[in-house]
């Protein structure tokens, strides 16, 4: 046989288009699909080769193309308006809209091991990753100073071929960096390169640099000839390999991450790091204090200041945990340094809840960090609950785990007529996403003009579906018959049939498969139904997730059943791309995770602001987006049930009943039309998504997000971080101090009541309580008395002064004075707390004393 020889002929790229490097190097293409429509414009064959990826298609598109593109006038006109946008949305002039909050020169370091941008940079598995992407565009849109810390997998997560029996197969694929918008990161010109002490060797990871917007992302990657072949391993996969490859990339993101914004010249102000996965980046920290001397408490505490900890799951086994020998192998020659043993390592992983045999990612991270928040109310609930033991004397509704609701990132998931119009009635609302009256954009839009925009968002999306369909229909060597059949109910008009979506991760408390609980009655409501059903899903199971990939195949097998074929479709490859389309062009958007583990869910919100209706557990974001006014509400709530054996029956008893009763009929009432050449509108169903959009919009979007996390987190660590590192570290070392007495004497510390008010008071008169703490060790001003009035949600927390010390030691008296605003009966309780003017949180210290 003859060798073939492969050989690849780029074309260059004319002077009148040089910009579109530019253009096709920086991800703001992902949120613009203006940008986009360039490319397509220029040659949509090579476009759909491409699966929109603009890099590789300035490499294939034929020269030809671009003559002609260069050559026409429209095409350049279109290019330099295209272009002046960007411009705009890059320049530092623009006026910032967060600048009083952040100042340019404060900049936030977000660490993530997953960033999902867009299906050309395919280094994101799921709803994290996109989150992590979402976060990035909405910080540029704000002008929030961040910069994004990752890894830049080889071969990606994995891409998704299901065979003819409807198993998973997982494809790894070598990417070729120089087909993605990444370049090497550099500086002075040189391309930047940080090393890692490994035990018996050293590991090199080079520096990449990918452009979102005007916010930079720096990916590590090790794959880099200095390695050894098994290191060269180490970025290869995204949560692929086994535990020790797992700490090694752990290891190399929070340390590596650390050492490459160094290199960098970069010095963030505050460090956020999301899951467990980057919080050894606290450890280099630490590590660079300890080694320009400070010691370790103070300088854990430095560093804990300026660190925010977001938890994105519920799920236990969603947060890592290692052998202690392998942490201690990786961290032992740091020990000295850090002027710590072993054992005290081993502490900042232990999780007081657990037994002692696993370094847990989690605990290092919340030891690390002095805020701490989960991404919905009611996941910020759970993880609190979670983390209970970490503030032992402390109700978990009153400890330092608060909430950030996720938002997404409304550009990039807004289907192409919902962006017109948008851009017709405010110009300028990509800036304004964080104010209430954003949903306003929709108040006046016809309702035939509502419908007919979300038509064609389905039209594009059956359209889609149907190639993909013949694509898999091919690949089973099946014919047209069994394509046909697959397509029998989308072959119809778009506005007949209701569409319902579902796709997302197969994991199983997702529960996919929980439509089909009752077959039986699915099937009849399928043939009953007054319009015809689809229910699309689509999703990846991780390739270690047995039962998630058998879900995946009992969801193919119910497809082919003759009852279900054409009703149920099972859509392989998804990603960000098929996600885009989905969340725009369904009519319903399914969710059915067990409660309470969707730690948000994002996939929602995206579909909501598109005019989607939701019909999902109320659970994550959903619980707190649900809403109903005068017979027009936003979408479906699933009450969830307590867990039992029964909960699926019941929870699928409900979503049956749902779609039979109120889904499908209000999809298909009609009103008469008005002619007889026109369709009858569902009026209802479109007051409804204009509910939905001018509902979701506002809350749940990426910039409202990150304006929270500036305001509530961000400004708060730069400044306790800032105040930590005053004088030499001097408040770091006087925490560290405090913290030491109060382990020590904590549990000395009494409180006496010396008075309290009459049982029977009369309004108006003052209502003094005084209490004296003993406190041998202790100065009494570290004490701090409170009443707190009530309980639950209507919780009031009244704090009282010291009003004298008695001895400087041992003896304080407090008053605390309640309201004047009380009546009727009150009943109220009394505790001591340890204060210090360094904390963030009233209780982050874990202590309580009910008097
Ligand atoms: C939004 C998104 C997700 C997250 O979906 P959830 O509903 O939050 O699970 C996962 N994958 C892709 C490709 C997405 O776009």
């Amino acid at each position: 046989m003859p060798t073939m020889h492969h050989l690849e002929l780029r074309p260059s790229l004319p002077p009148a288009l040089s910009r579109l490097n530019e253009l096709a190097g920086n991800l703001y293409y992902s949120r613009s699909r203006a940008v986009r429509d360039l490319f397509d414009r220029i040659d949509a064959d090579t476009w759909v080769q491409v699966e929109g990826n603009p890099v590789r298609f300035l490499q294939l598109v034929p020269q030809a193309r671009l003559d002609q593109a260069a050559g026409d006038s429209a095409f350049l006109a279109e290019l330099a308006a295209v272009w002046r946008e960007f411009e705009v949305h890059c320049s530092d002039e623009r006026m910032d809209v967060l600048e009083p909050v952040i100042n340019p020169q404060e900049t936030v370091a977000y660490f993530c091991a997953e960033f999902g941008f867009h299906e050309s940079l395919p280094i994101y598995s799921g709803g994290l990753g996109i989150l992590a992407g979402d976060h990035c565009k909405a910080a540029s849109d704000l002008g929030v100073p961040l910069v994004g810390v990752g890894l830049l997998y080889r071969q990606g997560y994995f891409q998704q071929c299901i065979d003819a029996d409807g198993r998973q197969h997982a494809r790894f694929e070598d990417l070729d960096f120089s087909h993605l918008p990444v370049r090497p990161a550099t500086r002075d010109e040189q391309p930047v390169y940080v090393t890692l002490e490994f035990p018996g060797r050293v590991v090199t990871a080079q520096v990449w640099e990918a452009r979102v917007g005007r916010v930079s992302v720096y990916l590590l990657d090790t794959d880099v000839v200095e390695n050894t072949a098994a290191d060269r391993e180490i970025t290869h996969r995204l949560y692929g390999g086994d535990r020790r490859r797992r700490l090694e990339q752990e290891v190399l993101l929070g340390v590596g991450g650390v050492r490459a914004l160094r290199a960098l010249g970069i010095t963030p102000s505050a460090w956020h790091i999301n899951e467990g996965h980057a919080a050894f980046s606290i450890l280099e920290r630490v590590r660079e204090l300890t080694a320009d001397g400070l010691p370790f408490d103070p300088a854990l505490n430095a560093v804990a200041a300026a660190t925010l900890f977001t938890t994105h799951t519920p799920v236990p086994a969603g947060h890592d945990t290692f052998a202690r020998e392998w942490v201690e192998a990786y961290w032992q020659p740091h020990l000295p340094t850090l002027g710590i043993d072993g054992s005290r390592l081993l502490a900042l992983g232990a999780d007081p809840a657990h037994d002692g045999k696993h370094f847990n990612m989690t605990a290092l991270a919340l030891h690390g960090s002095r805020q701490h928040n989960g991404v919905s109310r009611v996941h910020g609930g759970v993880a609190a609950q979670m983390s209970q033991a970490f503030w032992p004397e402390v109700p978990a509704e009153e400890n330092p785990l608060t909430h950030v609701t996720n938002g997404v990132h409304v550009e990039t998931f807004l289907n192409r007529d919902l962006t017109r119009l948008f851009d017709a009635n405010r110009r300028d609302w990509r800036d304004h996403l964080h104010e209430a009256g954003i949903g306003e954009l929709v108040q006046n839009t016809e309702p035939s003009r509502l419908w007919s925009m979300h038509l064609s968002a389905k039209t594009h999306l059956v359209n889609d579906l149907k190639a993909r369909l013949e694509r898999q229909t091919k690949r089973f060597g099946q014919g047209h018959v069994r394509l046909k059949q697959r397509c029998r109910v989308l072959d119809q008009p778009v506005d007949e049939f209701l569409l319902v979506g579902f796709a997302r991760r197969f994991a199983t408390y997702k529960r996919a498969a929980l439509l089909f609980h009752d077959r039986e009655r699915l099937a009849r409501l399928i043939e009953t139904s007054p319009r015809p059903l689809v229910f699309v899903f689509a999703g990846k199971a991780h390739p270690a997730d047995q039962p998630g990939q058998a879900l995946l195949q009992t969801i193919h097998e119910l497809s082919g059943e003759p009852r279900f074929a054409g009703h149920v479709l099972l859509i392989e490859g998804y990603d960000m791309g098929l996600a885009r389309r989905l969340v725009a062009g369904c009519d319903v958007w399914l969710n059915t995770p067990e409660y309470p583990m969707e730690a948000s869910g994002t996939s929602g919100q995206k579909a909501g602001v598109n005019g989607v209706l939701n019909l999902s557990v109320a659970d994550g974001w959903w619980a707190e987006g649900h809403d109903h006014q005068k017979g027009v509400a936003n979408g479906w709530s699933l009450l969830p049930t307590p867990e039992s054996a029964e909960r699926d029956d019941r929870e699928a008893d409900d979503l049956l009943t749902l779609l039979e009763t109120e889904v499908i009929p209000l999809f298909d009432r009609r009103q008469a039309p008005a002619t007889s050449d026109t369709k009858g509108l569902p009026v209802e169903w479109i007051a409804w998504q204009r509910h939905a959009i001018a509902t979701i919009l506002p809350r749940f979007n990426a910039s409202r997000m990150v304006r929270d996390y500036a305001e509530r987190h961000y400004r708060r660590a730069i400044d306790a971080g800032r105040l930590l590192a005053r004088d030499n570290y001097r408040a770091a070392v006087e925490r560290a101090e405090f913290e030491q007495a109060l382990a020590a004497y904590w549990a000395g510390v009494q409180g006496k009541v010396l008075s309290v008010p009459g049982s029977a008071m009369q309004q108006g008169e003052s209502l003094i309580i005084e209490i004296e703490t003993t406190t041998p060790g202790l100065p009494p001003h570290w004490l701090r008395c409170e009443a707190v009035l009530g309980d639950g949600a209507s919780r009031r927390v009244i704090v009282g002064e010291l009003v004298e010390s008695v001895d400087e030691q041992a003896r304080g008296r407090h008053r605390i004075e309640l309201p004047g605003d009380l009546a009727g009966e009150v009943d109220y309780r009394l505790r001591v707390v340890p204060t210090h003017e360094t904390l963030l949180h009233p209780y982050e210290l874990g202590r309580m004393l009910w008097l």
